[in-house]
């Protein structure tokens, strides 16, 4: 295919997402969802979010790039497209966004023909809920600490230990399940499986957050059986499969869908903005005050310029290494995430103490929760310190940390 006709046929794809996503803009549920998809906890936005995601994939916007064999669309270099137009939309998130952004991208890569087969269709029309087991109470940053075991007994696995910060464990269906095989050797000690959270043994417990919300969860594991198809690669190459799937969740894979699981920053600038423009203080708009209009415009630039490099990295030639940018983006996105919620809080002064439901609370109290909830991004999926670690590292070439 020429390059023009390819040019030509992603336009008109574009076009159609723009064109779908303003046509079939879900009416919101009838009890606010969470700022974010980690955050979700009850049924009623569970199935309002699944019913939204299976729609999406029906329309051809989630599993784009996907061979059709494994449930996808089949086509080629549309899937950035599709994503791209999903988070301009400004539509709700996708609740499987474990599924979408971290197993499709981790069992393409590790999973057996049957795995691929029996999975990838259920996790992009959001059948299966997806969780991610990789944290416990002793080995967050330094994973390689972690000590769930797995024991071969015939053709099955007898896990035990416990994981924790587990995102939508009470929801999900399947977990992304690391454990140890071999005690006396760290990282070739590892395997990875795929655990069903229906089974006996299996106990999940809500963690409530300094927000009030209970979005991720303690999960306790007592004698429970995995049989062997079940496990991803070969044993022992757990660790290996690990950083395939953190690349993903840090950012460095395209990701089968739209993985945003929250809503997209520049929507956010422009509703700080809205905010600074109608709060009042001294007699005028905070907008028009030099001082907050320059930290406001700051920020804007740096979130300008952290979505033009989120486009660059999709460039090869522009990226100077698969993970430079990418890995970039989650901690630069993360912080400036942060930051515009910290200037909210300063504009709105004394206000940004009243909380959601407070019937005074600006926006319900978006501000005060979302900033509590910026605070996700900064340590989940590896801390700001860990990703810059990493960078130094892995990307400058500085010396590696002791
Ligand atoms: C909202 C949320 C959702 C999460 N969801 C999941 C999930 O679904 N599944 C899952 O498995 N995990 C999940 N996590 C866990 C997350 O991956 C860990 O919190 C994270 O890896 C940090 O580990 P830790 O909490 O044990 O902190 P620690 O590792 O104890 O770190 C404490 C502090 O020390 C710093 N630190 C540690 N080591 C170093 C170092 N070598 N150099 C510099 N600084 C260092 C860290 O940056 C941090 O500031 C979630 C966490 C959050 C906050």
């Amino acid at each position: 295919m020429s390059e023009a006709t390819q040019l030509r046929e992603q336009e008109e794809f574009r076009e159609y997402c723009r064109r779908w996503l303003e046509e079939n803009r879900p009416a919101p549920p009838s009890t606010t969802l969470p700022q974010a998809a980690y955050e979700v906890t009850y049924e009623d936005h569970r199935n309002y979010l699944v019913d939204w995601q299976a729609k999406c994939y029906e329309a051809g916007l989630i599993a784009t790039d996907v061979a059709r064999e494994y449930g996808g669309h089949g086509h080629r270099n549309f899937q950035a497209i599709a994503s791209a137009e999903v988070r301009r939309a400004n539509v709700p998130y996708f609740l499987n966004w474990i599924g979408l952004g971290m197993t499709a991208p981790t069992l393409l890569v590790h999973g057996t023909e049957e795995q691929k087969k029996r999975f990838l269709p259920p996790i992009f029309t959001a059948a299966e809920i997806w969780c991610q087991g990789f944290s416990e109470p002793g080995a967050g940053s330094d994973l390689v600490s972690l000590q769930t075991s797995a024991v071969k007994d015939g053709d099955n696995w007898i896990i035990n230990g416990s994981k924790v910060w587990t995102s939508l464990g009470a929801l999900a269906s399947w977990m992304l399940l690391l454990a140890r095989t071999d005690k006396n050797d760290k990282y070739n000690g590892i395997t990875y499986f795929m655990a069903p959270m229906d089974q006996p043994g299996v106990t999940v417990r809500p963690i409530h957050k300094m927000t009030g919300e209970c979005g991720f969860n303690e999960v306790f594991l007592e004698n429970v059986i995995i049989p062997d198809h079940l496990r991803v690669d070969a044993v022992g190459a757990g660790w290996k499969v690990a950083m395939s799937t953190l690349t993903s969740e840090r950012g460095a894979a395209a990701g089968v869908g739209a993985v945003a699981s929250s809503e997209s920053p520049m929507g956010a600038i422009h509703q700080l903005i809205e905010l600074a423009k109608r709060t009042r203080r001294n007699g005028r708009a905070v907008w028009d005050d030099p001082v907050w209009r320059d930290r406001i415009m700051k920020i804007y630039e740096r979130t300008e310029a952290a979505v033009q490099n989120g486009r660059r990295a999709r460039i090869s030639s522009l990226n100077g290494g698969a993970m430079r940018i990418p890995l970039q983006g989650k901690v630069v996105g993360s912080e400036i995430g942060q930051e515009m919620h910290q200037i909210a809080l300063g504009v709105l002064g004394q206000r940004s103490s009243l909380y959601v439901h407070d019937k005074h609370a600006e926006e319900d109290g978006r501000w005060a929760l979302g900033y509590m909830n910026t605070y996700t991004g900064t340590i989940s999926g590896g801390s700001s310190e860990i990703q810059r670690n990493i960078l130094g590292e892995r990307v400058l070439g500085l010396p590696k940390t002791k």
